[in-house]
């Protein structure tokens, strides 16, 4: 078994798409980003890709390469599932915090979790998604930023 770790955070600004876990949500501000800024996608990303010592997200889609622009995200998690299926690992279960002020997520995480399964090959029962508030602390209290940690188990 091999345990990974992801960590994103973006800065939110007016005029993007809010899009995480590959939903879009209803605001009037979004990630700032060489992609579609999707913090969820980015964190399991790199979260799988550290459980299987393949190094992270920057190295594989650098954000100075023009195809990644506005890229949909789906696109790195499908490219790392790849990576990990041909290392011979299976995910075994991810659990993952998400942190925005606001509008609550808490709405959007059936949505969420069924993307990840169709993008990933697994069941609900195997996904854990958490939706929390700054309590007006830090950035993403401020309404400055959103965020996201995962912690994914191969098998
Ligand atoms: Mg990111």
């Amino acid at each position: 078994m091999r345990v990974g770790l992801g960590y994103d955070i973006h800065p939110l600004v007016p005029g993007r798409k809010l899009i995480v876990g590959g939903v879009v949500i209803p605001a009037e501000f979004g990630p700032k980003g060489h992609s579609d800024g999707d913090v969820l996608y980015h964190a399991l990303g790199d979260a799988l890709l550290g459980a299987a010592a393949l190094g992270d997200m920057g190295t594989h889609f650098p954000d100075t390469d023009p195809r990644w622009q506005g890229a949909d995200s789906a696109i790195f998690l499908r490219e790392i599932l790849a990576l990990v299926t041909a290392k011979g690992w299976k995910i075994e279960n991810m659990d993952v915090n998400l942190h925005l002020e606001t509008p609550k997520l808490k709405p959007h995480v059936a949505s969420m979790v069924k993307n990840i399964c169709q993008l990933l090959g697994v069941q609900d029962s195997q996904v854990n998604l958490k939706a929390k508030r700054g309590e007006g602390l830090d950035a993403v209290g401020r309404q400055e930023a959103i965020a996201a940690q995962v912690v994914v188990l191969l098998c």
